[in-house]
């Protein structure tokens, strides 16, 4: 099967640069794709309050529902309580991991309520830093309707502790040969040379490009997805040792990938 692409854009909430998040929202909107926006529903981390609060925010958000984009719940508040990795370990931080399952239902619920509440509809699991554990999903399914997670390494999607998991596993936009590719943009981190990138590879790759529409609907008979197995496995050993091997590699002080 030829690469698929999907689109993820994190850190949405009232505090953003707005500049960015339009120049990608219009990226988007030219290439008629619509990717999927991880909304953080009640957001106290100070890397986002540092920017101008956006008070037409939640309208916004509306609007992207409005013309096809899918909403994922970006944890409560973006805010790192304990040091466990969880199930994706990319990060010795979490907002859930590692916290009792009554804590996590309350939070799950809050913030599930709280976009609701803002009318909109998630659809999709996005960890903040990638940090989740067992307790995390059992909250989630006992708590919201959502069964599908954006996370986790592999390079097709796959069924794990009864939720379908879509992986992703690139943080720029990159040509591969085969597999589910999910890219994850941080618009408020993006240069103008990460838009023009961005621009070019949706120009380049459109047709491979899938809206996130059509991956859930692909993913909603759980019983149809491959179950996680032994090549998840491998694929995940490889992808993070190849990956401690770059960063050893890298310069100082350059960008480091799997963010928050
Ligand atoms: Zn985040």
């Amino acid at each position: 099967m030829a690469a698929q692409y999907l689109f993820r854009l994190d850190d949405a909430c009232p505090w953003h640069d707005r500049a960015r998040w339009h120049a990608v929202e219009q990226l988007f909107t030219d290439h008629d794709l619509h990717p999927l926006v991880a909304v953080i529903p009640d957001c106290k981390d100070p890397a986002f309050l540092k920017y101008p609060v956006d008070a037409d925010f939640w309208a916004r958000a509306k609007s992207w529902q409005e013309k096809g984009w899918t909403v994922a719940l970006h944890g409560l508040e973006h805010i790192f309580h304990t040091h466990n990795r969880g199930l994706v370990p990319f990060n010795a931080y979490s907002e859930f991991a590692g916290m009792p399952l009554s804590e996590q239902e309350a939070k799950i619920e809050l913030g599930y309520k709280l976009l609701v509440h803002h009318g909109l509809r998630p659809q999709v699991w996005v960890a903040p830093a990638h940090s989740f554990d067992r307790n995390t999903l059992l909250a989630i399914n006992a708590k919201t309707p959502i069964r599908i997670i954006s996370d986790g390494l592999s390079n097709q999607p796959f069924s794990r502790f009864g939720f379908s998991w879509i992986p992703q596993q690139l943080w720029r936009a990159r040509e591969l040969s085969r597999g589910v590719w999910t890219i994850c943009l941080h618009p408020n981190e993006m240069t103008e040379l990460d838009l023009s990138q961005l621009q070019a590879f949706l120009q380049d790759n459109r047709g491979a490009c899938i809206s996130w529409q059509d991956a859930l609907a692909s993913q909603s008979q759980l019983g149809k997805i491959r179950p996680y197995g032994l090549f998840d496995r491998l694929f995940s050993l490889l992808f993070l040792t190849l990956r401690r091997i770059k960063r050893y590699a890298r310069p100082a002080g350059s960008h480091a990938s799997p963010q928050t």
